[in-house]
């Protein structure tokens, strides 16, 4: 896949959809964070370059950013200006500013099991969108995500869970019906299927629809490889 972006001198603003194929995809040249990438109200390409060159850096064990409290406290030394917003699952394994190699102040990042969405989610992404100006916002799915084998489990035993655990398996369900319950395959299908449906759910938030039409904002899917550390884009389906 290629990112045009401003330092190439391609266009800025064109449309995301369409990009990547469901492998890997390969990223920018390793390096240190570029200045246009990091900023709010920038480019929704821009942003993803930022992103995806900061998970190649964490994949070749060569981060920049070592989260020390220098770092933090010129981060907070002014008003906050992240470039993207990554929504992810709680999974222990999967840190996100540690596998993008982010410092204090540039992502924001939202984790609930499965990365599944309520107005409490939906409403931090119109706020970091609406009012930081963030132009990127990424659904980041994993592979052998408990979420998803939770709502296989319940939809195979016909058994719901209890408590606020049910919304969560409500939620992934549909995807794992999609996906084939009985299809060997079912849980790295449904987690793919998973990230779909909640990028394409985002893509028509009453907030974000107009400026996602527009082009001044992406959505887009990806997948996190717990061997490798590589994050893969999804094609939006
Ligand atoms: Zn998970």
């Amino acid at each position: 896949m290629n990112i045009p972006d401003r330092a190439r001198g391609r266009p800025a603003r064109a449309k995301l959809d369409g990009m990547g194929s469901s492998g890997a995809t390969p990223g920018p040249p390793l390096g240190g964070p570029s200045a246009q990438g990091r900023q709010a109200g920038g480019t929704p390409r821009a942003a993803l370059a930022e992103l995806l060159a900061g998970n190649r850096r964490f994949v070749s064990g060569q981060p920049v950013h070592g989260h020390d409290v220098t770092a933090a406290a010129a981060a907070a030394s002014g008003d906050q200006q992240p470039y993207a917003v990554v929504l992810g699952c709680i999974d222990s394994r999967v840190p996100l500013e540690a596998i993008f190699d982010q410092t204090f102040g540039a992502i924001c990042v939202i984790r609930t099991g499965g990365h599944v969405l309520d107005r409490a989610v939906c409403g931090s992404i119109e706020y970091v969108v609406g009012q930081l100006g963030v132009p990127l916002v990424m659904v980041l799915g994993h592979e052998r995500c408990g979420a998803v084998e939770a709502a296989v489990d319940a939809l195979r035993s016909g058994v719901r869970p209890g408590g606020s655990l049910a919304h969560l398996v409500d939620e992934i369900a549909p995807a794992v019906t999609e996906a084939g319950l009985n299809d060997p395959a079912v849980h790295p299908l449904a987690i793919r299927r998973h990230v779909r449906r909640t990028v394409r759910t985002l893509r028509a938030d009453d907030l974000l629809v107009g400026p996602v039409a527009a082009g001044q904002v992406a959505v887009v899917g990806g997948l996190y490889d717990l061997a490798t550390g590589e994050v893969a884009l999804l094609d939006p389906a």
